[in-house]
């Protein structure tokens, strides 16, 4: 298949002020997008300008959530090279959700190829500051208009760009996490192992009443005892319980992140045992209380790593430690971004360079 490379005829202002930039609110001048037609695969794949999509109200996705998305970043270092972290991985779980929503395949290597071609052409997107980033946003949806349950004959693959301030401004900041003794994100058997738009869907009932009480994020316990950790937001969980680094399984009803991923390589080197069990909540609010657990946070592309500072369980409030970030969760969260932004080597060919 050929990319073809439409031009920008309506550049948008570049940014003026980096560090008031919104997560999510502004997008560059270009988009890929390609369209998918059953019995004739993938086609019709260009570079556009940024725009509205054009979708028939009857558009599959738009009654039965037929979706799935992938985010990464692209970093830009002292230098002004830019910088991806494990780009490759985020193309292959694109596909894995892709096959769960019963959703094409992508050529990997095509759609790969073509993100990286978008980002060169939109690489003035790519902010200066300390701490920015341009996030990109792979997205799939079915646009066949018709109203029967089952999977789609049409689809459209696009990759939009936005540029991101720095997550923490005033320093790293721990969140308060609300642990969910009611409502569930995922079960097993369903969706929750697929970045999926309706897994999002669901869960914003219990991120609102955590926003209530004044609460960050949702931590998410199995559904079937609600007992055990699963994940929060969007982001994996990991402790440091016991001197050990424990976090949960991936069982199909927890996201298997990138960034916990690239935690659990890293911990390993540090010499720390890993455990990947399902901790309960009751080792969390025990430990907290006795001190057997040492740290927690969680890991995602969009935060890196972001340290707990205290837990609520069914109207139980405790702080952990002394509410401050950890210090292994400092190092952590030091080592990815030092190895994004190019302050420290990257032993592991975790990233492409554009
Ligand atoms: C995307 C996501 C994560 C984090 O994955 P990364 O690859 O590290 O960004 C964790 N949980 C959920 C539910 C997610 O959607």
């Amino acid at each position: 298949m050929d990319l073809q490379i439409l031009p920008v005829t309506a550049p948008k202002a570049q940014i003026e002020n980096e560090n008031e930039l919104v997560f999510g609110k502004q997008y560059s001048d270009r988009m890929l997008i390609m369209e998918y037609d059953r019995g004739q695969g993938w086609h019709s794949a260009r570079i556009q300008p940024y725009g509205p999509l054009s979708l028939d109200p009857a558009a599959m996705v738009l009654h039965y959530s037929q979706e799935i998305f992938e985010g990464l970043k692209v970093f830009r270092r002292p230098d002004s090279s830019l910088a991806m972290f494990r780009p490759a991985d985020n193309v292959t779980r694109f596909n894995r959700s892709a096959e769960r929503m019963c959703m094409p395949q992508v050529d990997e290597q095509f759609f790969f190829n073509a993100m990286l071609e978008l980002i060169r052409l939109e690489s003035d997107w790519v902010p200066y500051s300390e701490g920015t980033s341009l996030y990109v946003r792979p997205t799939m949806i079915a646009t066949e208009p018709m109203l029967g349950v089952r999977p789609a004959d049409q689809y459209l693959c696009y990759v939009i760009l936005s540029p991101v301030g720095a997550y923490y401004k005033g320093g790293i900041a721990p969140v308060k996490i609300w642990i969910s003794d009611f409502y569930v994100r995922a079960t097993e058997g369903g969706t929750g192992e697929a970045k999926t738009g309706g897994n999002y869907a669901a869960s914003l009932y219990a991120a609102k009443e955590a926003a209530e009480n004044g609460y960050d994020q949702v931590l998410w316990l199995d559904a079937k005892e609600k007992r055990y950790v699963e994940e929060v937001g969007s982001m994996n969980m990991l402790f440091l319980y016991d001197g050990k680094i424990v976090t949960s399984p991936l069982h199909g009803t927890v996201l298997d992140g990138i960034t916990r991923r690239s935690v659990l390589t890293l911990v390993k080197e540090l010499g720390y045992e890993i455990e990947e069990r399902a901790l309960s909540v009751d080792e969390i609010m025990e430990g907290v209380a006795n001190g057997r657990l040492q740290e927690a946070f969680g890991a995602g592309t969009a935060v890196v790593i972001s340290p707990v500072g205290s837990f609520c369980y069914k109207n139980n409030c405790i702080q952990l430690g002394d509410g401050n970030p950890g210090k292994l969760t400092m190092e952590l969260y030091d080592t990815l971004t030092d190895i994004q932004y190019g302050r420290q080597p990257d032993n592991h060919g975790w990233i492409t360079l554009l």
